[in-house]
This record gives structure tokens, C-alpha cells and sequence, in this order.
């Protein structure tokens, strides 16, 4: 607050500004005044900037004139869109006590205003503010209590308020970079020390607290979640570590503060356990463009290659399975089996496909009526999905038998009548028209509540007394045009124009209230009785339907089947999306097994054959790793294909784990715990790290990480530096993954030096991306051979590029040249030793004993000289 001015001697308007502003300092405060929300001093200079709307003054402070701007309130949620993606916090403070009416006595000081919300990136539920198919979270990090260990246990807890989801997870230090990439938050909670340093943009700013001990603190902490959750002990929800509960809690702290102690409907915290997903570290997203792609967006994308989800929860939920595929058997095949059904049920799927795009978001309607901003359509959301429920169930019964999947049966019983007495009463309570907003009026429809229908009747009939009215005075008076109009200060009045006035003047009781030159305004005890009559009756039916519409939106937010009737849909999306990608043969159901097995037929990359022009065919590979030969050296020049290849190897893998079709004639594939891909240069020069030194940090992270279980695709390991160095750091990756690690590894290289290595490896075996020269001419038929690149087409490629003849002609002269050297100077043993390497150098056994034999402190140094010649003998 301190670059605001002092409050002293400020406006009583001002005084009640500075009070708000002091309740949020850190946020701009949306200050309701009419139909605007105005900002001063600072936050309108900052506002004005980031909106690009006009900056003004308004009356003065200490002497200065107070600098200000403001949005209108019906355009409020664009502008609020446009702070909160420019990193703005908003508190928005309305007027809690509504103005005089008219005839009411005058208020004495200006109106009393609350803030209402703390409108923050990982706060909102507002439609026109999210993104419909992503998730948008509040996430919160926190230390176990007391002593911080390097690398110890971090606490994460994340939110989605806008759907109510909750979950948490413990895991070591080093694992957060790669959580944090996967879950994306839109705002971070944490202390300063916690937070990766890309991250550190997102970081809500912190709150000052009581210091209290860490015992107390985790004690209170225990309490907040278990008291949001209306249980008496934490330990009832599940067992969660001390810093979750610390996490939890501080999400939980910082939602109600941002709702204005307004609590939104959350759905229990689960907790997510460290085994159970795919390993995808962050390098490995970024290579592979899962949900957005390197360039942002979310086209060229797996999940828009393979989404055929029909409602906004549904492309929500298919993000979340492949941005966490599983490494659990069971729940692969669950998953596979519901869709497999799904798929081979052909006129069951084409009905549900129908139902569900016609099935409104359900989770965020929800969202939105727990934290009071529902409006009727939620209402309506509700209802129409309740029935879409039946209609599902309806749809899914009869087709079901003995082999109907579990998941599908679960779906089936979740959804059956599972809230139909509040749809019953949706029905009956909800208007045929809905306006948009309750103070519209006309929610509830008539004959819900015999209460409303007669205040409604009365205001109604009042109207037609007033229009009985204007007739009678336009005969009484004899003035033809004169109206009955409402006026926003003297309430129901006689309009007349100035030159009729003079009839009306003095008759009996009848009352000049208004006279201009135009026009003159009067009014009669009648109408003063009519329009009392009608603002009550007007005034009862508002107050009572806005009864109604709370007590319904109580119903629906306390149905605790609601919640879950929306996870089925979207769940039943996803099996959908799946089921008609997979019609038509061209994805297959993979077979996931325990074993270390890896067949991929006929696979294509889903991304590249989808942005293929017109025309040209995606050339389909086989990938085979099977334990025998699990690491494949794959060479081949540029722009064969080899990156494309890499890519939709793990892909597939990512697919299916994920429960998901693959795109490949048959797939099987042993459970991958940890997926490495290395593909495409790594753009972090902007970051001042070296090429080399990111593709060595990388490099490193897989030979610390990978084992049996794990897949490694990697691509031209130690292009960063010179020849012989990448040469030698390549060769020494190649014989740690092949010999040390086991890890399933292709490993695509333009040394083709290391073709050689087979002889030394046993389970390393030459692939190459088949190329035709024909007649001088380069082509690339994007198929993978077994067996080694013939030769480098380097100088092909130059030559295609247009570098001029000469330069190419010497360019194959020298090329010969260098290959003649360098088949005379074979490179020196591998740097690790293979198996066979480690049974070939083993110190004979007589060497050994010959050399424990010897006493070094007793040997002159004529006889340590003879020892040593005695000992090369024994080699
Ligand atoms: P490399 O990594 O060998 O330089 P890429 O994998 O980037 O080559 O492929 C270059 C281009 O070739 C791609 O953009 C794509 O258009 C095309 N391509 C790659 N693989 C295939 C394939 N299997 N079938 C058809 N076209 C392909």
C-alpha cells in the first residue's frame, strides 16, 4: 500500500476505497459505483495501461487530483479476462446495501461495499474466463514441519475450482519440475524457496501469517481440511502426509479467501501415488507436443490428433490420461475393454455420441452455483443433464449382457436414477425461456409456487388497471395524448404536454409535480395506490423467486451424486472419443503386457499423417524391440524421417498406457515405467545454456534414471560438439543403455561409426531409413530397414539445396578421402566395458596370485625391476 497516498482527510466515498484497498493490497480493486467498477490512484494507472481504456481524474486527494478509469459492469468479464491473462489479481467490491428509492429517505454517508470475490488466475469459475476443455488450477507446495531437507519430501495439493476436483500428492524435490510441467497450475502457492525458478511467474503473492510453531501449524492445517470437508479428522479422507495436509490447506485457505469466505463445492482430495503413472520428465513433454505444442497451440497436438470428445469435461478428462498414462495393467485393460465395446456396438455409440454433445458441462455449472454466481442456465445445466443421464442409461441397458465391461456396467449403475427427485423438481421449478440473469425475473415457472403466481397475478393485473387508467383521464380530461408513464424519481405519473397542462391543473386532486416547457407531469392519489400496489407486488415476486432459485441452487449443490454423475460423463466421453476413433480398423487396441516385450506393426505418427498435404501417403514402420534385441541404432541422413519415427514410438507407448487407441496395425507393448524422448533440437539458447550443455543435462538425466522397464528414444547424441568428442560421448551413451541400464532404447545417430559396435553389443542391431538416388537425384521413402546407412548423404543434401557444383564435387572428393582414413584407424575399445569385454580382460588367475605374493616393503629395487618383468610373463 505504501505507493498509495495516505488515506488522511479522504472523501468518505475515498474513505471506504482506502479500507477495501487495505483488505487486498496486492490486487487492483474493482470499486462498484452505478453501472461501473471505477479504479484510482495506482491501480488505474497500471489498469488503464494494461487495458489501453482512458485514464481521468476524479474530485481530489491531499491536494492532487485523483487519477481514475473504469469498465463497465456488463463488459467487466472481458476486461477481467484481459488482467488476469496479463498476470493482474482483481478484487472486485460491490455495493452490499441497495440506493433510496424513491420517496425513501436520503443516505447519509455513501453505500456500504464488501469485497465480494479475489478474482486470481487459479480462482476462477466465470465461463467466459476459462478455457472449456483445460483445466485450471490453484496449486500450493509446502515442506514437511519442521527441519528442510535437500531433496526431501515437497507437499503438493491442486485444486480445480471450476469443477471442484482435489487432489494431492508427496514426492521428493527433484520429481516437482516434472508434476509441475505435467499438471500446468495457472497459480502457484508456495514460499519462495520452493518454487522452480520457471515457475516463479505464477506464484500468488504470499500472505502474511501468524507466525506459529510448526507443531501448531500442522495441527491447524489438519483442522482446515478436515473441517472444508465436513469430517472430524483428516484421517477419515485418506492418509495423507504432514505436507500435504500443509498444501491442502493452504489451497484451501487461499480459495475461501479469493470466494470471500463464500466455500465452493469441492470434491474429497485424493491422493495421487508416486508409482502408478508413466514417468514423463519435462524434456520428454516438451519433445513430444502432448497437449500444446511447441509453438503454444494446441493444434499439431497427440490430444487433438486423437480426441473425439464431444463435451468440454470429456476433452478436460482425455487431456488428463495422456498427460498421465498409466503403468497399471488392470486399468489399461478396463479402459480398452469399454471402448473395444463401444466400438464393436456400432449403433449404441452413434446414439451416445448424439446424447453427449447435446449434454451441458455439468462440473462447471456446479462450480458456478457453489460459489453463489449461478445463474438460471445453471439450473438448466443441471436438469438437462440429469436427463441426458437417463437417456445414457436408457441407451446402455438394454444393450448390455455377460460380456457388457465393468467400466460400462459401472457407468450405467452410477448414472440410474441417481438424482431423479431433483430433477423432478427442476422440471416443474425451472420456466420454459429462462432469462440469462435471475434479476431478470420469470426463472420459476408458473405453477411451481402458488405464492409467486398471485404476487405475479396482482403485478400483472395492476399493469392492466393502468392501462384502464390512461383511458379514463385521456376521457375525464379530454386530452388525447396523455400517457401514463413511470418515472425513475416520481414513480407512476400523468404525462401530458405543456399546452395540455392547463386542463389538468386544477382539477381535483389531481397534482403538478413536474412542469418544463414541454411537457408537464402530474400525478393523482389512484395512481399513487397503483403504484404502490404494483412496486409491492413486483418487489414480493423478486424477493420470493430469488427464494426459490436459492433453495433450489441449495438442493443441487448439496446432491452429493451430482459430482459424481459428472465425472461419469465426461469418463463416458473419453470411452466414446476413443470407441469411434478406433471404427474403421486404422487404430488398434494394443496389447499391454507385464513383460519387457515391444512390437509395434504398421505404426504411423498420428501428428505428421494428419498435416501431410493432399495426395502423399504416411509410410507406416514397424518398430520391434524385443528383449534379444532391444536397442536399435538407427541411422540415416536428415529429412528421412528418422525424428518422425523416434516420435511415434513414444507416442504410441503414451497412447497406449493411457487406456487410448494406437495407430498402428497391432501393437504389444511390455509396461513402460519411464519414457525418455530426446528428439528435435533443444531450444534453450534463449535461456543461455549451450546446445551442448542442454543436450549433455539431458543425457545425464537419462542414464540416472532409466532401467530394464523404461524406453529411451534419443536423437543424435553429441551433434553439440566436435566430432570426435560427440563421437565418444555418443558411443559411451550407446554402451551404458545397451549394457549397464537395459533400457529399451532406439537411438538415431549420423556416426555412423558406431555400426560397429554390433559386433561388441549383442543386443544392438542396425536400422537405417531406407533412400534411393535416382538419376542423381535423392529419395527419401521413409521406411527403416534393418542393416547400416550405406553412406552419408550429406553432400547429396547440399547439392539439393543448391550449394554450387564445384563446391559439392570437392566436397565428394574430400569425403572419400576422410572415409579412407578412417577405416584404417578403427576407433579404440568401447569406454565402459561390455559383458563380454568384462570375461575377456579378467586377470588370469596366476597373475593374481603372483602379484598378492609379493611384500613391495621387502623388495630391493633390483629385485622390484625383476618382479615386474617376472609378472608381464604371467600375462
Ligand atoms: P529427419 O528427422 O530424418 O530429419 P523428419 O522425421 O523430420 O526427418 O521427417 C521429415 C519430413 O518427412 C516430415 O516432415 C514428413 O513430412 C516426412 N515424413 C517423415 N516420416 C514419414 C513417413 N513415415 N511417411 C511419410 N512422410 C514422412
Amino acid at each position: 500500500l505504501s505507493s498509495f497516498p495516505s488515506s488522511d482527510g479522504a472523501t468518505p466515498a475515498m474513505a471506504q476505497w482506502f479500507a477495501l484497498k487495505a483488505q487486498e493490497p496486492e490486487a487492483l480493486l474493482f470499486f462498484r459505483m452505478g453501472d461501473f467498477y471505477e479504479l484510482f490512484f495506482n491501480d488505474a494507472e497500471a489498469a488503464a495501461m494494461a487495458l489501453d481504456i482512458a485514464l481521468t481524474t476524479r474530485g481530489q486527494h491531499a491536494g492532487n487530483p485523483i487519477p481514475m478509469c473504469g469498465v463497465p459492469v456488463a463488459a467487466a468479464p472481458a476486461y477481467l479476462a484481459r488482467l488476469i491473462r496479463r498476470g493482474f489479481r482483481v478484487a472486485v467490491a460491490e455495493q452490499t446495501q441497495s440506493a433510496p428509492k424513491p420517496g425513501e429517505k436520503p443516505l447519509k454517508g455513501p453505500l456500504t461495499r464488501a469485497i465480494v470475490r479475489v478474482v486470481t488466475p487459479g480462482t476462477l469459475t466465470e465461463d467466459e474466463l476459462l478455457e472449456a476443455g483445460r483445466q485450471n488450477l490453484l496449486l500450493a507446495l509446502a515442506h514437511p514441519p519442521g527441519r528442510v531437507k535437500r531433496n526431501g519430501p515437497v507437499g503438493v495439493a491442486w485444486i480445480d475450482i471450476s469443477t471442484g476436483a482435489v487432489e494431492t500428492q508427496s514426492l521428493p524435490a527433484e520429481g516437482l519440475a516434472e508434476l509441475l510441467v505435467q499438471l500446468d497450475p495457472a497459480e502457484i502457492l508456495a514460499a519462495e524457496e520452493i518454487i522452480p525458478p520457471a515457475y516463479a511467474d505464477r506464484r500468488a503473492p504470499p500472505v502474511d501469517g501468524a507466525k506459529t510453531s510448526a507443531a501448531a501449524a500442522l495441527d491447524a492445517a489438519r483442522r482446515t481440511v478436515a473441517r472444508a470437508f465436513d469430517v472430524a479428522q483428516i484421517s477419515v479422507l485418506g492418509d495423507f502426509t504432514d505436507e500435504e495436509a500443509i498444501a491442502c490447506a493452504m489451497a484451501l485457505d487461499y480459495v475461501r479467501r479469493s470466494q470471500a469466505g463464500n466455500m465452493p463445492r469441492l470434491s474429497r482430495p485424493m491422493r495421487r501415488g508416486e508409482a502408478g503413472t508413466l514417468g514423463l520428465d519435462p524434456a520428454t513433454r516438451a519433445s513430444l507436443d502432448l497437449l500444446q505444442g511447441r509453438d503454444g497451440t494446441t493444434t499439431h497436438t497427440l490430444l487433438d490428433a486423437v480426441s473425439r470428445t464431444v463435451t468440454a469435461a470429456g476433452s478436460r478428462l482425455i487431456a488428463t490420461w495422456i498427460a498421465a498414462p498409466s503403468t497399471d495393467a488392470a486399468l489399461i485393460a478396463r479402459r480398452q475393454e469399454a471402448w473395444c465395446w463401444l466400438r464393436d456396438t456400432p449403433s449404441v455409440l452413434a446414439s451416445l455420441t448424439a446424447l453427449l454433445r447435446r449434454t451441458p458441462d455439468l462440473a462447471r455449472a456446479l462450480g458456478r452455483l457453489s460459489t453463489g454466481r449461478g445463474q438460471p442456465r445453471d439450473l438448466a445445466a443441471i436438469r438437462d443433464a440429469l436427463h441426458t443421464a437417463n437417456a445414457a442409461v436408457a441407451l446402455l441397458q438394454p444393450a448390455s449382457d455377460a460380456r457388457t465391461p465393468a467400466l460400462i456396467r459401472e457407468i450405467t449403475a452410477g448414472l440410474y436414477g441417481r438424482a431423479d427427485t431433483l430433477l423432478e423438481t427442476l422440471e416443474r421449478a425451472l420456466a420454459e425461456d429462462l432469462p440469462l440473469k435471475l434479476e431478470d425475473g420469470g426463472v420459476i415457472a408458473q405453477g411451481f409456487d402458488e405464492t409467486l403466481d398471485r404476487h405475479r397475478a396482482l403485478r400483472d393485473d395492476s399493469r392492466k388497471h393502468l392501462a384502464a387508467l390512461q383511458l379514463r383521464y385521456v376521457d375525464e380530461f379530454g386530452v388525447p395524448n396523455l400517457k401514463i408513464r413511470h418515472h425513475a424519481q416520481l414513480g407512476y405519473i400523468i404525462e401530458t404536454s405543456a399546452s395540455a397542462a392547463a386542463r389538468l391543473r386544477d382539477r381535483e386532486g389531481v397534482m403538478l409535480r413536474q412542469g418544463t416547457a414541454n411537457l408537464a407531469r402530474f400525478s393523482t392519489p389512484a395512481l399513487a395506490d397503483l403504484d404502490r400496489a404494483i412496486l409491492d407486488a413486483g418487489e414480493r415476486a423478486a424477493v420470493l423467486e430469488r427464494q426459490i432459485f436459492n433453495g433450489l441452487v441449495a438442493q443441487a449443490v448439496a446432491h452429493d451424486a451430482l459430482p459424481e454423475v459428472a465425472t461419469l460423463f465426461a469418463l463416458t466421453d473419453v470411452l466414446q472419443s476413443a470407441a469411434v476413433l478406433a471404427q474403421g480398423g486404422a487404430w488398434c487396441r494394443p496389447d499391454v503386457t507385464e513383460d519387457q516385450q515391444f512390437e509395434l506393426h504398421a505404426c504411423r505418427h498420428p501428428v505428421v499423417e494428419a498435416a501431410l498435404e493432399r495426395g502423399a501417403r504416411f509410410v507406416p514402420n514397424n518398430c520391434m524391440l524385443p528383449p534379444a534385441e532391444r536397442v536399435m541404432l538407427l541411422t540415416g541422413p536428415n529429412m528421412a524421417g528418422k525424428s518422425t519415427f523416434l516420435r511415434q514410438t513414444a507416442l504410441a507407448v503414451i497412447l497406449a498406457q493411457a487406456g487410448l487407441p494406437v495407430p498402428a496395425r497391432a501393437a504389444r507393448i511390455g509396461i513402460v515405467d519411464r519414457l525418455f524422448s530426446r528428439v528435435g533440437a533443444a531450444d534453450d539458447l534463449a535461456r543461455g545454456r549451450s546446445t551442448f550443455m542442454v543436450e549433455m543435462t539431458e543425457t545425464a538425466a537419462i542414464l540416472r534414471q532409466a532401467g530394464p522397464r523404461s524406453l529411451v528414444v534419443v536423437d543424435e547424441i553429441g551433434r553439440g560438439t566436435a566430432t570426435l568428442d560427440g563421437l565418444a560421448i555418443a558411443w559411451a551413451t550407446l554402451e551404458a543403455l545397451h549394457s549397464q541400464l537395459g533400457a529399451r532404447t532406439i537411438f538415431a545417430t549420423h556416426f555412423h561409426e558406431l555400426g560397429m559396435l554390433t559386433d561388441s553389443m549383442p543386443r544392438l542391431t542396425p536400422y537405417t531409413m531406407a533412400v534411393r538416388e535416382w538419376q542423381g537425384d535423392v529419395i527419401f521413402q521413409h521406411e527403416v530397414r534393418s542393416g547400416a546407412a550405406r553412406k552419408s548423404w550429406g553432400v547429396h543434401v547440399a547439392q539439393l539445396a543448391g550449394v554450387p557444383e564445384p563446391v559439392v564435387r570437392r566436397a565428394s572428393r574430400l569425403l572419400a578421402a576422410l572415409e579412407r582414413d578412417h577405416a584404417r584407424t578403427r576407433p579404440a575399445l568401447p569406454l565402459f566395458e561390455t559383458e563380454a569385454e568384462q570375461a575377456g580382460t579378467q586377470m588370469p588367475d596366476r597373475l593374481r596370485a603372483a602379484i598378492e605374493a609379493l611384500d613391495p616393503d621387502s623388495l630391493s629395487p633390483k629385485e622390484a625391476l625383476q618382479a615386474i618383468y617376472d609378472l608381464r610373463k604371467l600375462m
